[in-house]
């Protein structure tokens, strides 16, 4: 007990679509979302009422169901409905009938892609979670939002008028602070020439005045407003200062995870490991590599990861978790080194169903969801197994 937040929702009693869209744009930034993604609301009305939701990794016919049965006016999928361009939604079409059947049902459709992979937690950590990985950070980080520094000479007296301007304009924030700036006091000279109207000083003499040197970094997107901050509150007529481009510093956002198992294994304890902890699948999960090298490095990557085998290697991965591996991207990763008999830096490959490595995810998000708005929202998870793959059937062992 205690006075903890209020769930939203239980206030009024009434939640609106418009609010999760709030929360799930909050956890999974839409910004993040890679260039070529489709997220956010893909049908439904954010003035609608939502007092029940159902989250899948696919937005098929029959999670469509599923919703339908649950009472779900909302259904939150991993990927998009509408990821190509499509010219017609006619019910004629697998896409269309289902957008169809939602409409008719005045249910709504959430997408959060490539935004849940980059998030903090995002779709790996839950994977990272589910296979009792401890998470060292992502595996291809995003930059963190880029900064500029500023440096501004100013009189002594208006220093602190100054810092107030450029704070007001976006200056100075940095995490839970915000005003933050750096003062050091010295002596500014200058000769105000013809045509000028100094605020200090006469035309042709040297000036020296008592001046301050303001340090504060400014998110780049309010540049041109802090610089407008500047001019307008600086009492020169010609303030000096500085700006300069601050180095790329990593987010805890991104692709993909690279951390720690909480026990070591073998490559085959670890993909029977995989296999069980994962949700079940036909595939199971496969690996390439040597079945007795010590696994305790792993990274993750939910959904097809196959891109970034080589980050993974890079990041000093003993195995590397993730799906939709291909035969030649393996085949290159595994090739050997003349007279070593090993490949660059020996790393392990395994390969689980897609749908397995990211509906994880799915259990943590409901979780977010029912404490975010209390019990008068009912969220599910859905029930039904959405990989295509429905049958495997291994090999016949040659004897010996
Ligand atoms: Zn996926």
């Amino acid at each position: 007990m205690g006075c903890g937040r209020t769930p939203t929702g239980s206030v009024r009693g009434v939640i609106r679509l418009a609010e999760v869209i709030s929360a799930l744009d909050e956890w999974y930034d839409p910004r993040t979302a890679e260039k070529w993604d489709a997220v956010g609301l893909v049908c439904g009305d954010p003035g609608d009422p939502v007092t029940s939701i159902l989250l899948a990794v696919d937005p098929v016919e029959q999670v469509a169901a599923e919703a339908e049965r649950t009472g779900a006016q909302l259904i939150i999928t991993h990927h998009p409905l509408l990821l190509d361009a499509v010219h017609s939604v006619a019910a004629t079409t697998p896409k269309g009938a289902l957008l169809h059947r939602l409409l008719r049902g005045n249910r709504g459709l959430f997408v959060a892609h490539t935004n849940a992979d980059a998030a903090d937690p995002g779709v790996s950590d839950a994977l990272a979670a589910r296979l009792g990985i401890d998470v060292d950070g992502p595996l291809e980080p995003l930059p963190m939002p880029p900064l500029d520094r500023l440096g501004v000479y100013v009189p002594m007296a208006d220093a602190q008028r100054l810092i107030d301007a450029l704070a007001a304009a976006g200056a100075g924030a940095i995490g839970q602070y915000e005003r933050a700036a750096w003062m050091s006091e010295g002596e500014g000279t200058f000769r105000p020439l013809a045509g000028a109207s100094p605020t200090v000083g006469q035309i042709g003499r040297i000036e020296r005045v008592a001046e301050t040197r303001i340090e504060m970094a400014v998110p780049r997107h309010r540049r041109a407003a802090v610089l407008a901050a500047l001019h307008s509150a600086h009492p020169y007529e010609a303030p000096a200062f500085d700006l300069v481009e601050q180095a790329a510093q990593p987010s805890a956002l991104g692709i993909g995870r690279i951390g720690r198992l909480r026990a070591s294994m073998t490559l085959a304890e670890f993909a029977a490991h995989a296999a069980a902890r994962l949700p079940a699948t036909v595939w199971g999960v496969r690996a390439s590599g040597n079945p007795d090298a010590v696994i305790s490095r792993v990274a993750v990557c939910g959904g097809a990861g196959g891109s970034l085998i080589e980050v993974a290697r890079a990041a000093g991965a003993d195995a590397y978790l993730t799906s939709d591996l291909r035969h030649h991207s393996v085949g290159d990763a595994m090739a050997v080194l003349p007279g070593t008999g090993e490949p660059r830096t020996p790393m392990a490959l395994l390969d689980a169903a897609h749908w397995a490595t990211e509906s994880p995810w799915l259990d943590g998000l409901g979780d977010r969801l029912r404490s975010r708005f209390g019990t008068t929202l009912s969220v599910h998870v859905s029930q039904i197994n959405t990989d295509p793959w429905t049958v495997h059937s291994p090999s016949r062992r040659s004897a010996g």
